[in-house]
This record gives C-alpha cells, sequence and structure tokens, in this order.
C-alpha cells in the first residue's frame, strides 16, 4: 500500500480539502501512475454534493486523469514505466456479461466500477483523480497519444467520450444537423468533435455571452434558448439534439426542434426528473435517448481521433488550492470550457 495527497470533500455541505489516502500494492496486472493532471466535470459536483443520493464520504473526486506511468505488475503488457496514459470514469467491472465482452463496459450488467464513490475488487472505496497517484488495472488504462498535452487530454476522457459515442452511435456526420445544448464542459466538446466529424452544428445556449466562442470553436449557428423566438425559427431542424444542460429543462420544446425521426440524447443528469408529454414524441416520431461515457475501446479510439483532428478541450489549468472557487464558477455556468487540476502539488 501507498499513500498519496489528495482533495476529499468530507461531506455534501463542507469543502474540499487536503487529505491523505491510500492506493492498493501494485498486483500483476496493475499500472500505477503519477497524476499529472484531474479535469473536474460536473458530475464531481453533482456527487460531493449528493445530489445523486449515493456518495460515501470522505470522497475524492475526479475521472479525468492524464499522468505517467511509475510502476506496472509483472503481468502488464500493453504499458510500460513511462509511459502517457489516462483514467476515465471507471476502473473495473465484471468482464463476462455481453456488455463487457462488447467493449461497452460502461453498461456492464452487474455495474461498472466508478473511478470514485464505488468499491473496488479488493473490498476498498475507490478515489479518484483530484490527487498525486493511482492504481488501475491495465484493462481500464487508455494510451493518450503523443501528440496530445496531458492537460489537455484529460478532459476527453470524460467530457470528451461522453459526447463522441452519442455523435458515433447516431452517425453525426456530413448531411445531419446537430444542436449541442448547454456550452459548457461536455458542450464545448460536442461542438468541436461534432464540427470534425463533419456534421452541421447549432449551439443552443441559455444567452448569445459564448456566441464569438461558439462560432470559433466550430459551431455553424448559435442561438439563445432564452429568446422564445429560437423555438420557432428552428422548429423541426434537427436530426440529433445532445443536451448537455446539469439542470432540468422544458424537454418538450426542445423535441419540437427535432426533424421526424429525430432524437435528443440526453447526456446532463440533473438531480431531479423531467417529463415530456406523449404528444412531443408523437407528432414527428422523435425519440429520446440517454448515453453514458463510453467503453475502453472506443475511448481509445476517441483520443486517436482527437490526436489526428487536434481536438482540443479549451481548458484553465487550476492549483489544488482552488478547486472549491472553481466548482462555484462551474456552478454558475463560468467555466471556459474545462477547468483542469494541476496535482504537481500532490505529488510532492
Ligand atoms: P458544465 O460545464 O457545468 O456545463 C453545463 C452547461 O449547461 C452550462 O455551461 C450551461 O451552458 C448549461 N446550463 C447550466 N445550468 C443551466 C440552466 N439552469 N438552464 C439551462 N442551461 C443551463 O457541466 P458538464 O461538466 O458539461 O456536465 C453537464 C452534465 O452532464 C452534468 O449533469 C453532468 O453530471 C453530466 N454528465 C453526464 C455524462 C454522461 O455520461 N451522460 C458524463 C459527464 C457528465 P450555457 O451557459 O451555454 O447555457
Ligand atoms: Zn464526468
Ligand atoms: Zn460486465
Amino acid at each position: 500500500m501507498s499513500t498519496v495527497t489528495a482533495y476529499a470533500a468530507p461531506s455534501p455541505t463542507e469543502p474540499l480539502t487536503k487529505n491523505t489516502i491510500t492506493r492498493r500494492e501494485v498486483g500483476p496486472h496493475d499500472v500505477a501512475f503519477d497524476i499529472h493532471f484531474s479535469g473536474i466535470c460536473h458530475s464531481d459536483i453533482h456527487t460531493v454534493r449528493d445530489e445523486w443520493g449515493r456518495a460515501t464520504y470522505p470522497l475524492v473526486p475526479g475521472h479525468e486523469i492524464a499522468g505517467v506511468v511509475t510502476q506496472v505488475g509483472a503481468e502488464v503488457t500493453k504499458f510500460r514505466v513511462g509511459d502517457r496514459v489516462g483514467v476515465g470514469c471507471f476502473v473495473d467491472s465484471c468482464r463476462e456479461c455481453a456488455q463487457c465482452r462488447a467493449g461497452e463496459e460502461q453498461y456492464c450488467a452487474k455495474g461498472m466500477i466508478g473511478t470514485y464513490n464505488a468499491v473496488g475488487r479488493d473490498g476498498e472505496p475507490t478515489q479518484g483523480g483530484y490527487s498525486g497517484a493511482i492504481v488501475v488495472d491495465e484493462n481500464y488504462v487508455l494510451r493518450i497519444p503523443d501528440g496530445l498535452r496531458l492537460d489537455a487530454a484529460a478532459p476527453l476522457l470524460c467530457a470528451g467520450i461522453t459526447l463522441y459515442s452519442p455523435l458515433r452511435h447516431w452517425n453525426a456526420g456530413p448531411g445531419t444537423r446537430v444542436a449541442i445544448v448547454g456550452l459548457g464542459g461536455l458542450g464545448h466538446m460536442g461542438v468541436k468533435l461534432a464540427h470534425a466529424m463533419g456534421a452541421h452544428v447549432t449551439v443552443l445556449s441559455q444567452s448569445l455571452k459564448k456566441m464569438e466562442d461558439g462560432l470559433r470553436l466550430g459551431a455553424d449557428e448559435y442561438y439563445a434558448t432564452s429568446d422564445p423566438e429560437t423555438f420557432t425559427k428552428l422548429r423541426g431542424s434537427f436530426d440529433l439534439i445532445l443536451n448537455t444542460v446539469s439542470a432540468n429543462l422544458d424537454l418538450a420544446g426542445y423535441l419540437g426542434l427535432l426533424k421526424l425521426d429525430g432524437t435528443l440524447v440526453e447526456l446532463g443528469m440533473p438531480e431531479n426528473p423531467m417529463s415530456v408529454p406523449a404528444g412531443a414524441l408523437i407528432f414527428g416520431r422523435r425519440r429520446i435517448a440517454g448515453s453514458l461515457i463510453g467503453g475502453i475501446a472506443e475511448t481509445q479510439e476517441m483520443l486517436d481521433f482527437c490526436a489526428q483532428h487536434g481536438v482540443l478541450p479549451e481548458i484553465e489549468v487550476i492549483k489544488p488550492d482552488y478547486i472549491n472557487e472553481a466548482y462555484e464558477r462551474v456552478l454558475a455556468s463560468d467555466v471556459r470550457y474545462r477547468f483542469v487540476i494541476d496535482t504537481e502539488s500532490l505529488r510532492a
């Protein structure tokens, strides 16, 4: 066992503070790596504040982790000391169910083992990336391509794959019209990825404040959802709407923006349920769907795609003592567009 410094939430209502956690011995199939950067995902905040109702404390969040390998177990074949690697939202799964065998471990029948706020195979609580180092089974570790900086690669491990997977699943590309709702961490990756895939991209944001950014990131059009005109003007426009908003929305209005047979994919996970009138689906044979991150193979594919197409998140690198302030700024939609913690001081 080793001891590492981490930032942990002691309870749903207290700020995160510096703490010490342990990491397991490096087993035969394990990779140990120094964490260099860890992104702040809105899911970290939902979890820390116990909005999803299953948090255990102390809780070290962080599932957008990038670093450099320091040790590998005797049986490890995929990684060597010095490799640049990443870990996303899960660190294990049953490996036997149909989904695991199909490379969709995030939908494991027995439940994926989350990078934090879960219980690992060793029976110990898992703790995430706001820390100096981590030990993970090699099958759940990603390789970060040479062309990607570690700080910018970190958010790809959740925000990147969460948008890449539904864009691929619903065949976004030339000739398709995609709308991204919410220009935050997830949303801005959606704009970049959908644009790189050749789709026509529209941002639906609360206001026009970030319009210049949105167009620079690759959007073809940009509208404010606070303007009721938006919903009449864009009626029946989109093949695919990806909703990344972390709060409840009036989904019926957004469903009306879909073409016949269009799909609205729910990616945001607000605390409370949202209601949908049946008519919003029936007229136009519209669909509402959900999508959860992506499997290991698809995450690797996404990293390689981003390296090849130069798709990188826009980040603001912070020191760990700024985490609590960063949380407030994320909650105020004041993030451009992902906070990434430089964990150097946690490694010392
Ligand atoms: P974020 O950076 O805070 O972005 C969310 C965006 O939603 C904000 O930037 C804002 O965009 C918009 N928004 C916020 N409050 C709103 C409100 N009251 N009304 C309308 N729009 C609002 O968060 P994130 O890290 O991208 O995560 C977004 C959501 O996805 C969270 O719920 C998170 O838990 C979830 N998530 C899901 C998955 C998955 O696998 N499905 C993976 C990761 C995260 P504008 O300022 O442009 O309006
Ligand atoms: Zn996340
Ligand atoms: Zn499984």
